[in-house]
């Protein structure tokens, strides 16, 4: 079911009131406490200035912030991130040491118009992630309707994420969440074919589930990272000192069999000693990783061979990277994947690029201009790939037509 957004809402709902807008902005930051990647953050921006644009008095922002355990740590407030924040919008930018109770709410009603308040992070409150009842009520005191634009927390059901949804109507989701929840929705409900997917990273094990669903719609699925050591070892070949998951052998075995053509594994590899400098990498066939050498990166003719699948594909969605791309030139397999999804774009074909570190990648290779969508959400698009059920999307208005 379709759910409202901020252009659902009318006039009424929206001109003079305070919009209580849950963000994601779980920023990285260095020891001084700067910003070091605001991409979260600008992402938000539409939804603010839309907001404003529909005539919303004020702008109330709820985010949380890292781990903090237990209470309130200063490491983890939100007063640099509003800091930040007011260098990337013109508008009046006020940080609140609070975030529910009369002080906050008193700071909500008494903002001069236009002014954009930032709380302080959601998990100083021991109630956030237990989804305390009580504290979704004092959370929905603070706005006039709710709008949801932390799709990277979606996966989550937090008091900010979900349960403040039921004590506060509307509640929509921002332009952000509306636009992530299209792609990647449209991509899986009714896929352009040849629909190819695209799986690599560390581990197996955080991934079957999306294996298995991804399985069942995709025309092909093409899988590097460690993640095909596992599937190697699956099929009696020698890894070396590969990442393997010894105790994901057998499932590995079963999703071969079951998958048949439409699994496809890289035909050779770049191995190395080690991850060292001084350690020479050379491409070999993969039933050819020496005992003492790990595969690092996919090799050229799987390169090559992905490529080709990547642009005759109508939709492309991909998670993970195919080597250690941090490392260069173990980078070489996710360069290529990049560019070939890039060039697809170009073509005509829909490309997805979902998962923290690929969108990383993509990024440090300024190629996420060049694909259709790049998610802000890296375990939340995973989820949504697996099939499941975002709890803070499920918690949202649903669109009456
Ligand atoms: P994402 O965040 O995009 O979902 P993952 O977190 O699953 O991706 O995996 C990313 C990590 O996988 C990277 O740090 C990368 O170095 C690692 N990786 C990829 N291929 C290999 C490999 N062959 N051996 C060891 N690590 C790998
Ligand atoms: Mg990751």
């Amino acid at each position: 079911m379709a759910k409202r957004t901020i252009d659902d809402l009318t006039d009424a709902e929206v001109r003079g009131r305070r919009a209580l807008v849950r963000v994601d902005f779980n920023v990285p930051m260095d020891d001084r406490g700067a910003v070091t990647d605001d991409t979260r953050m600008r992402a938000a921006l539409p939804t603010l200035d839309a907001l404003f644009a529909r005539g919303a008095r004020t702008v109330v922002l709820l985010s949380h912030l890292g781990r903090p355990k237990g209470g309130p740590d200063p490491r983890y407030s939100l007063a640099a991130v509003a800091r930040h924040l007011a260098t990337l919008t013109t508008r009046p930018v006020r940080f609140v040491t609070s975030t529910v109770g009369p002080d906050a709410v008193q700071a909500t009603t008494s903002a001069a118009p236009g002014t954009i308040l930032l709380l302080e992070n959601t998990r100083f409150l021991t109630g956030e992630e237990k989804n305390d009842d009580a504290l979704a009520r004092q959370m929905a005191e603070l706005g006039d309707f709710y709008v949801n634009d932390a799709f990277g927390s979606a996966h989550r059901a937090h008091a900010s994420t979900e349960g403040v949804a039921h004590h506060l109507h509307p509640a929509v989701a921002g332009l952000l969440m509306d636009t992530e929840l299209r792609f990647l929705g449209d991509a899986l409900a009714k896929p352009q074919r040849p629909f190819v997917a695209i799986l690599g990273g560390a581990k197996i094990s955080g991934k079957i589930d999306v294996i298995d669903a991804l399985l069942r719609k995709v025309d092909a699925l093409l899988v590097g990272g460690a993640m095909a050591c596992t599937f190697f070892r699956a099929m009696g070949l020698e890894t070396g000192t590969s990442l393997v998951e010894a105790d994901r052998v057998d499932m590995a075995k079963a999703l071969l069999s079951r998958a048949k053509d439409t699994l496809l594994l890289p035909n050779d590899a770049v191995v190395a000693p080690s991850l060292d400098a001084a350690a020479t990498p050379h491409a070999v066939a993969r039933d050819a990783i020496p005992a003492g050498e790990a595969m690092f990166d996919v090799g050229p003719r799987t390169c090559e061979a992905f490529a080709q699948r990547i642009a005759g594909a109508c939709t492309v969605v991909w998670n993970g990277p195919m080597g250690v791309f941090e490392t260069p030139p173990f980078d070489r397999g996710t360069r290529a994947i990049a560019e070939a999804m890039a060039r697809a774009t170009a073509a005509g074909a829909t490309t997805i690029v979902g998962g923290g570190d690929s969108a990383a990648a993509v990024d440090g290779m300024h190629l996420a201009s060049r694909m259709t969508h790049v998610s802000t959400g890296g375990g939340a698009s995973l989820e949504f790939l697996e099939g499941k059920v975002l709890p803070g999307v499920a918690a949202l208005d649903d669109r009456s037509n």
